[in-house]
């Protein structure tokens, strides 16, 4: 049986910290996983900004409830879903995925969580368990599953690496060169024939 790993940002519905950049004009938010491959060191400053310009949850909630899923991302989902076992690795945050899940009809997902104070500021957060979608994609295998993981940023590689087989979707081309072993696709439909020839390729 295969079970398809798919990351959530940039791949079935827009980066959210640049929706937010876009809302506050605050440039520096605009850098993601795309940007800045160490995780930490991109929420640490992410949170740093946040303080800086007294931003709380309740202000990005806002700009989340305003996004809508990529187009295409509904029926891809769907189709996908029909096809295979699928499971989303996101390295947000519940406290930021649910009103995007409930437009995806509440797929399966592992994501993070915030640590919130009082007041509704960000005060930290909190990885369910470091490197998270690779560890993830290793249980997957050792439950005797085959994976097909899919992403588009640096947090994506170690787990489309650990895969049986990785496909970038919609990747910088920074990500695309330093990963030529990866198919590289742009649209759903490209995603679709990659996924059908990875299945193929592993014969189930
Ligand atoms: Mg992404």
């Amino acid at each position: 049986m295969i079970v398809t790993c798919l990351d959530l940002e940039g791949v079935l519905v827009p980066e959210i910290w640049i929706a937010f950049a876009e809302k506050t004009g605050i440039e520096k938010l605009r850098l993601t996983t795309r940007d800045i491959p160490d995780y930490d060191e991109l929420m640490r400053g992410r949170l740093k900004i946040l303080d800086e310009n007294n931003l709380k949850l309740s202000d990005i909630e806002e700009v989340i409830g305003g996004i809508a899923p990529l187009p295409g991302a509904k029926e891809f989902l769907s189709w996908l879903e029909s096809e295979f076992q699928v499971i989303i690795l996101s390295d947000t945050f519940n406290q930021f995925a649910g009103p995007l899940m409930a437009q995806l009809d509440h797929p399966t997902l592992f994501c993070h969580d915030l640590i919130v104070d009082e007041t509704g500021r960000i005060a930290d957060y909190r990885l369910r368990i470091p490197d998270a979608k690779t560890k993830a994609v290793a249980a997957l295998k050792g439950l005797n599953l085959k994976v097909i993981a899919a992403g588009d940023s640096y947090n994506d590689t170690g787990m489309l690496k650990e895969a049986d087989a990785g496909i970038l979707f919609r990747a910088p081309d920074n990500v695309v060169k330093e990963f030529p072993q990866f198919p590289v696709t742009k649209t759903y439909e490209e995603f679709k024939t990659a996924i059908l020839e990875a299945r193929d390729k592993l014969g189930c």
